[in-house]
């Protein structure tokens, strides 16, 4: 039987399990999967690499000029499975995700005409719905017309011992520190901060099992799917 496509906006605090979730729930339902974060991070890996962020301080005037140069694009790698991000046609997967990354990125996701580039990307990536994407304003700025919003909270200790677990010669405090800073930030920007949308369904999977949290999350697409066909 052919289900709708519909668009599904999954928002939240750092860490706090949503890609996990959602490429889950993008994978048993044949749809893309996009994790909006990880381009914000390649961005601000770009601005690494390339002098533009100075004393913590974004060169805003430089930046904008060379913002059209920088290609963000995902590829799943064949050997597994996984979906990986590419940086001007180069797999940066794993710088994205070093401390070094995470400490600038709210800095760089603030700024306005960074936030046009890619929320105009992840719109278009969204056009033919069938799309799971995750991040911070997915549904309160990508996709308001998402059919499924779901924003996710944990407390900030489980979600610094889930990242500690990814991460390899991780400090759990220092993580713990990372996520409460950009936490701050992200709620506290001017352009689109994160916050629930009014019809977003609120999950506190902080005592849940991934496979707990799978199921809950393929349960709230199916509601949505025998409402509207
Ligand atoms: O999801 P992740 O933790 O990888 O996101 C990294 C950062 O990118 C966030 O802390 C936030 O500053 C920014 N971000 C954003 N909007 C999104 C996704 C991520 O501002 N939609």
């Amino acid at each position: 039987m052919n289900h709708p496509r519909i668009t599904i906006a999954i928002d939240g605090y750092s860490s706090c399990g949503k890609s996990t979730m959602a490429k889950e729930l993008a994978r048993r339902i044949g749809y893309i999967y996009i994790d909006s974060g990880a381009m914000y991070r390649a961005v601000t890996l770009y601005c690494l690499e390339n002098n533009l962020i100075i004393n913590n301080i974004v060169q805003r005037e430089a930046l904008a000029q060379v913002m059209n140069n920088i290609k963000i694009t995902f590829a799943t790698n064949p050997n597994t499975n996984k979906q990986e991000t590419y940086l001007n046609g180069i797999c940066v997967e794993k710088e994205i995700r070093t401390m070094r990354v995470s400490d600038c990125v709210s800095l760089v996701s603030q700024i306005d005409f960074v936030r046009e580039a890619l929320v105009a990307q992840q719109r278009a990536m969204g056009n033919n719905k069938g799309i799971v994407m995750d991040g911070r304003d997915i549904s309160t700025a990508v996709f308001p017309e998402a059919e499924l919003k779901i924003y996710v909270t944990a407390s900030a200790r489980v979600r610094a011992e889930r990242r500690a677990a990814e991460m390899e010669n991780a400090d759990i405090d220092d993580i713990e520190r990372n996520i409460a800073m950009r936490d701050e930030m992200d709620i506290n920007r001017e352009i689109s901060p994160l916050r629930k949308a009014d019809d977003a369904i609120e999950l506190d999977n902080s005592h849940m099992s991934i496979a707990e949290q799978d199921a809950w999350l393929e349960a709230r697409y199916q509601e949505v799917i025998d409402r509207i066909k």
